[in-house]
């Protein structure tokens, strides 16, 4: 028999999140919404989702001292980016939160060597991959996948950052280089006809919610418009809902999850890459469904029972990176759009500084 369920947090419990960007910030405000303290941990002062939440410890992700504090003023944490230390995820179930998404889901998203060894264990086909530990991984992983091939690293790769295409066995040596001759996968091409995601919730008590699909346009390796729901068939959406719902089960998974998709056209589906937490794919919920990404999490990781994902309106999310954010004005005197600005003083040049959300009926 499995253990009895903890109970659910009521409001006025707190919340810890790790990491205080654009997605802890919107998870805090969800959180507030529901009645919950959060309290925010970024070694940056003033961070974006610190200046909405009670607190924010000012402090690095792997410091023992803050994760004990954090650990023990919340009922429960979560992280906003999946690169957390495993032994900052162990420090603070020692001090007794309950700490969603759990070491599992981090290990498996943190390498995607692991990633799509798990996906495909449970039947989320990706494309082929090879382990690259050196040159002679690289050069026997191209004869067999074929040209062009993409190098990837194991790990710390975000927003197209850390990978390569090599077009040849000739390139080889430098693509290596590239990478900065680091434990690698290399991947097959995947010849997609579109990018689509899906965002999905698992329930503590193994409740399970998916959102319509989205589909996905980058620029630069960065994501810039999102449009949803997508324009799929009925065999694509159930496929694409089974896939999560395979690694919500696999991985024992409480909170949200996003899985970017790639659509070969032909009705197969392999999987990307899954990010475990809310995903900026998801963010056109905001202003489509009833219930958010950003609530859903909150809900998923209190306890509480999931909320709708049916979309009452069409949504075209749209990044604003850097100066771009600079037309609040136009943008926020548009009838049709919503705008989400991050409170971010600096507006670097492709650093994400808000979106909107340009909604349609549907
Ligand atoms: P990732 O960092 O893995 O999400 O990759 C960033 C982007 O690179 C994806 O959104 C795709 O547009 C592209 N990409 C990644 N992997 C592949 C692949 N195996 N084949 C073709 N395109 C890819």
């Amino acid at each position: 028999m499995s253990a009895p369920l903890p109970p659910a947090l009521a409001p006025g419990a707190t919340i810890g999140i790790l990491g205080g960007g654009q997605l802890g910030r919107m998870l805090s405000q969800a959180a507030s919404r529901l009645g919950f303290n959060v309290v925010i941990l970024d070694p940056e002062e003033n961070s974006p989702a610190g200046r909405v939440s009670q607190g924010q410890i000012v402090a690095a992700y792997d410091n023992p001292t803050a994760l004990g504090v954090l650990g023990q003023t919340s009922q429960a944490v979560t992280f906003e980016f999946e690169n957390v230390p495993a032994s900052s995820v162990a420090k603070l179930a020692e001090s007794g939160a309950l700490v969603a998404p759990g070491p599992r889901a981090l290990a498996v998203a943190q390498d995607r060597v692991e990633e799509k060894t798990f996906l495909n264990g449970v039947g989320a086909t990706t494309v082929d991959f090879v382990p690259v530990d050196g040159l002679d991984d690289l050069l026997a992983g191209l004869e067999r996948l074929g040209t062009p091939a993409l190098l990837k690293t194991r790990r710390d790769g975000y927003d197209g950052k850390g990978q390569v295409w090599v077009r040849s066995a000739r390139e080889a040596a430098d693509a290596w280089n590239a990478i900065g001759e680091r434990p690698a996968i290399l991947e097959a091409r995947a010849a997609f006809t579109r990018e689509l995601s899906v965002i999905a919730a698992r329930g503590r008590d193994g409740q399970i919610a998916v959102y319509p699909l989205g589909e996905n346009i980058h620029k630069g390796g960065v994501l810039k418009t999102t449009l949803a729901p997508a324009a799929v068939d009925a065999k694509t959406e159930k496929r694409a809902k089974a896939i999560a719902k395979a690694i919500l089960n696999g991985l024992d998974y409480v909170g949200v999850l996003g899985v970017e998709l790639f659509d070969l056209g032909d009705g197969r589906l392999l999987v990307n890459e899954i990010a475990p937490r809310v995903h900026n794919t998801g963010h056109w919920t905001q202003d489509g469904c009833v219930c958010d990404q950003f609530e859903q999490h909150i809900r998923a990781i209190a306890g509480w029972p999931l909320g709708p994902t049916t979309a009452h309106f069409r949504v075209e999310m749209t990044n604003l990176l850097g100066d771009e954010v600079d037309q609040w004005t136009r943008l926020a005197a548009k009838p049709d759009m919503r705008l989400h600005l991050y409170g971010k003083a600096e507006a670097r040049p492709g650093r994400k500084m808000a979106h909107v959300n340009r909604v349609k009926a549907l």
